[in-house]
């Protein structure tokens, strides 16, 4: 804390610090540049801030960000509906679609199997996943959680769990470092572990 600055100050940096990807280096600048911006720029982005916060909802069939009803992708008649890409979250179908490898439909499971902190597969979207199964044609499930602990352990329950289906369970391939977050893998990589996937 800078005894420098206002109490204000001070709790700007604060809140911005705790943002992922943001320090206190960065949250000190980004404060610095609202101060400095117009005020109808920053009346714009805090109504983006609320607008999101009211407006978007999750998807009913697949769990990713949809402003009310079905999402974007589970309502494009374009996309392969034979196959499903399990992620993690939001962020793992951004960069699925950026690598521009996978024309199928997702399930987000918002969140990833952690037992120290008390993520059990209840705490996950994983019911939704297993309704879908029954009716919707589907050959492939995906699994592209994340190369962490968390993602490792969600995906091995997900292919336990998926045995009873008749559905081939496929595992992106380990071009993507371990320990990695789907979200930072480069383009190049990524379509090759999507390429490269294979039987989970
Ligand atoms: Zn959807």
């Amino acid at each position: 804390m800078h005894k420098a600055f206002p109490d204000s100050i001070n709790r700007l940096i604060k809140e911005l610090s705790a943002m992922p990807g943001i320090g206190p280096r960065s949250a000190e600048r980004i404060t610095f540049h609202i101060l400095q911006s117009p005020r109808e720029n920053i009346i714009d982005l805090l109504n983006s801030i609320k607008e999101v916060k009211t407006s978007v909802r999750f998807c009913g069939v697949c769990s990713n960000l949809s402003d009310g009803g079905t999402c974007g992708i589970c309502s494009d008649p374009a996309r392969d509906r034979t196959r499903i890409c399990v992620v993690e979250g939001p962020g793992g179908i951004t960069a699925m679609e950026r690598s521009g490898a996978y024309r199928g439909l997702y399930h987000v499971l918002l969140g990833a199997l952690s037992p120290i902190d008390g993520v059990g597969p209840d705490e996950l979207r994983i019911g939704g996943l297993l309704k879908r199964l029954s009716g919707e044609g589907v050959a492939e499930i995906i699994l592209a959680t994340d190369f962490t602990t968390g993602g490792e352990t969600t995906a091995m329950y997900l292919k336990r769990a998926l045995e009873p289906f008749n559905v081939t369970v496929t595992r992106l391939s380990r071009g993507v470092p371990v320990g990695g977050s789907l979200e930072y893998v480069d383009i190049a990589t990524l379509q090759r572990a999507f390429e490269d996937r294979r039987k989970a």
